[in-house]
């Protein structure tokens, strides 16, 4: 029961996230979570879309403007228009990091360059709206739709993080199973293993995934592979909520039924009850599983996913 294994992880980032001096007026926006720990188990690599078009430091702040769904981006001071500029370099960019094999992106929340929800565009006339995406952000969800990305504003709750840093790890875990000669055998393995990880987000995708392997010979094997992918991802989108842990952590106790005796066994679906009423933490029914689990090496929960989506030491599901 291992947990995953650090550095491979290749994560694209705002660069003022990462204390770059590069915004409008010289400054970053240094985000700590980032650097202090995220970089502890990821390489982070960094990207600021105004600098590499071409702006200067300091320059004129930009913002965006006409309709939300395809904004221009304007200097409102000199009238100067980079709409064409950014867009043409974030298509050439976001293709450029595709190659560069990143396992998800944080942006930087509200810039017209890098938001990537609820970014003020202003219109002709009236009052701005928040309904817009930044010009790179959306070309890079546009390129690489399936490459978890996230704002760092949102990061700081906890749910969105644990839920962040699953998909990132999720994501490459699943690409590996599909790297090179892959085998059916070895996709088959891998959907058993995240059994109970799908289900705590999402039951349904779990029972539409597992159709889908049933099927695995039936169909080309790339078009298997990005359907699969596909829908995974889309799970793994749906936020898990803590009674589908419940019905999770319920089943991976179910496993032990018969190998523990019976106080423990109560003692486990109390603690699984606790954290179902927001006593405890995730990490604490998840602890005890675990412990159970290795003592009695409980073969097929032992290699779950669920059990150890990311490196403890990030410590995540202490706080959901
Ligand atoms: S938000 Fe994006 S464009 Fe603006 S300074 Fe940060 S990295 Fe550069």
């Amino acid at each position: 029961m291992a947990d995953p294994a650090p550095t491979t992880l290749r994560i694209g980032v705002s660069a003022c996230l990462l204390g770059q001096e590069v915004r409008f007026d010289g400054g970053h926006k240094h985000d700590r979570w980032l650097t202090g720990t995220l970089a502890t188990w990821c390489e982070l690599v960094p990207v600021c879309p105004e600098v590499e078009v071409g702006m200067t430091i300091p320059r004129e702040s930009v913002r965006l403007e006409g309709d939300a769904d395809a904004p221009r981006m304007v200097a409102p001071r000199s009238g100067v228009d980079w709409t064409k500029p950014m867009n043409e370099w974030a298509r050439k960019r976001s293709r450029e990091l595709a190659a560069e094999d990143l396992d998800g992106f944080v942006f930087k929340k509200n810039s017209p360059s890098c938001g990537l929800f609820r970014v003020k565009v202003h219109p002709e006339k009236g009052m701005p709206a928040r309904g817009g995406r930044g010009l790179f952000a959306a070309a890079f969800a546009a390129a690489q739709p399936l490459v978890p990305v996230e704002e760092e504003g949102r990061l700081v709750d906890a749910r969105l993080r644990d839920n962040f840093v699953e998909r990132i790890f999720a994501y490459r875990r699943a690409r590996d199973v599909f790297t090179g000669r892959w085998s059916r055998g070895a996709v088959v393995a891998f959907h058993s293993r995240e059994k109970y990880l799908l289900m705590a987000h999402s039951p349904k995708h779990y029972q539409e995934l597992g159709r889908l392997v049933a099927a695995i010979a039936q169909e080309p094997p790339a078009a298997f592979r990005d359907r699969y992918l596909a829908l995974y991802m889309e799970a793994l989108g749906v936020l898990a909520t803590p009674r589908r842990h419940v019905n999770a952590l319920q089943h991976v106790a179910g496993h032990l039924r018969g190998q523990v005796g019976d106080a423990e066994q109560k003692r486990l679906l109390a603690v699984i009850e606790d954290y179902g009423r927001d006593l405890v933490p995730l990490i604490v029914p998840i602890t005890l599983l675990r412990h159970y689990i290795e003592l009695l090496d409980v073969p097929y929960v032992k290699d779950q996913a669920y059990l150890n989506p990311h490196p403890r030491e990030l410590m995540l599901r202490n706080h959901v």
